[in-house]
């Protein structure tokens, strides 16, 4: 793995220090040449771009000679030779969690770790990210670490950690009893991976700590018992956790407080029920209809397909799993075609993030059926909509967040040059050079 850039030096630190000027110096600003760039929003590229980077933000993108002239004095950053696109953004990961294709592997992990200790790996995870270009997260619950994501992005945020930004949905929620660890020996008391909710007024209460603790999303798991209906149809279907009573409580109590809600929903009755409780975005989606799916694009609801974990944990957990990957492919194609919103998203956490690069869920999307500047898009412009952010990430655009990243070759012809990111910059820092 390629070393960051050392972590650079908070300029409000570096202006205690010196203890001179009133108000924290502002970093010079940097004019970036770019061989081309895919600017997130727009079908095609452009070449020979100049990006005047201000702070944190982008200043002006154009031609790079009348971008020149609006440049005198900036630190100029040649990257000639590469494609610049916007930071990427996964908006399905678990910073918390390294791996669980079986069951053994999820409770090593809250049976055997600290939560302290997973969020040092969980920092380690972020700057693994940041990496490989990703530049936001949606980080979608800590899988029985409390509020520990909150604290990465916290960390992140203060310049302590090199990592991309993150939007935290802390504990997630399923009722008593339909989320792991669940042991047949009831005299353990053992660790949950979610917190157990049961009941409306747990539901709306659970919102409320979650949100009092720093989530930005909220996050609830829809369903469970994964089996595949009789032919011809074979439809992939579902147990429901919640009753609609309780996940309409959690979606409407969250909305109320300002947050967006994600819902595990794989089988079919799941994804129905997830719909019906208004949620936001429906996580993993293997079960999809035809008639779910125009419900979705009806709506503007997101589907976050989650395909790098889904081929990751085929294998290993074997029975419905492997079947289930063809039924997603096949939802994913008439998605396409029905103009459903789909939102690049890994679950990374649940594949090691030390084992595969995120970003090799674009290569699925392209194999799938969608062109590359869509897969791009997915992962940045379409992404940043998602996560409401629309006006701060997810383009090359002025005013945007100087978050950027360059490859060496042309994604559009080889989606896989995402997974070789040369240059990373985050709200104006520079974290890796070519
Ligand atoms: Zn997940």
């Amino acid at each position: 793995m390629r070393r960051l850039a050392s972590l650079p030096v908070p300029l409000a630190l570096s202006a205690t220090l010196t203890a001179q000027t009133p108000t924290p110096a502002r970093p010079a600003a940097i004019l970036i040449a770019a061989g081309r760039v895919i600017d997130g929003r727009a079908d095609a590229p452009q070449a020979s771009v100049g990006i005047l980077v201000e702070g944190e933000r982008i200043r002006a993108v154009g031609a790079l000679a009348q971008v020149q002239g609006q440049a005198q004095g900036a630190r100029v950053v040649d990257l000639s030779r590469l494609t610049v696109l916007p930071g990427l953004i996964d908006t399905h990961t678990h910073l918390l969690l390294q791996g669980d294709p079986t069951a053994e592997s999820y409770e090593r992990q809250l049976l055997q770790q600290s939560t302290a200790y997973r969020a040092i790996l969980g920092a380690r995870n972020a700057r693994i990210a940041l990496e490989h270009g990703f530049t936001a997260l949606r980080d979608l619950e800590t899988e029985g670490a409390m509020y520990a994501d909150v604290d990465i992005k916290r960390a992140v945020a203060n310049a302590e950690i090199p990592g991309p930004r993150i939007f935290a949905s802390t504990r997630a929620m399923a009722p008593t009893g339909m989320y792991p660890i669940v042991s047949p020996n009831w005299e353990l008391e053992l660790p949950h991976g979610v917190q157990p909710v049961d009941g409306v007024d747990q539901a709306r209460l659970a919102v409320r700590e979650q949100v009092a603790h720093g989530a930005d999303w909220i996050k609830y798991y829809s369903d469970r018992r994964y089996y595949f209906g009789p032919p011809p149809d074979s439809v992939l279907r579902s147990w429901v956790n919640f009753t609609d009573d309780e996940a309409k409580a959690i979606v409407e109590e969250a909305h109320r407080l300002g947050r967006r809600v994600a819902a595990h929903a794989i089988g079919s009755d799941g994804i129905a029920a997830a719909l019906r409780a208004g949620v936001n975005t429906i996580e993993h989606g293997d079960g999809f209809t035809d008639s779910l799916l125009d419900v979705v694009a009806a709506r503007g609801v997101y589907w976050v397909p989650t395909v790098t974990v889904a081929q990751y944990v085929a294998g290993p957990r074997g029975g419905v799993w492997a079947p289930m990957l063809a039924a997603q492919k096949r939802a994913f194609q008439h998605a396409l075609k029905k103009g459903v919103k789909v939102v690049l998203g890994t679950d990374v956490g649940g594949f090691p993030w030390t084992e595969l690069n995120q970003a090799k869920e674009f290569e699925y999307y392209v194999q799938y059926g969608m062109t590359p500047m869509q897969a791009i898009k997915s992962g940045t412009s379409l992404a940043a909509e998602l996560l409401g952010q629309s006006d701060d990430l997810g383009a090359v655009a002025p005013g945007m967040y100087a978050d950027l990243v360059a490859v060496s070759g042309d994604p559009l012809k080889d989606i896989t040059e995402l997974q070789r990111v040369k240059f990373v910059m985050k709200g104006g820092m520079i974290y890796l050079t070519p």
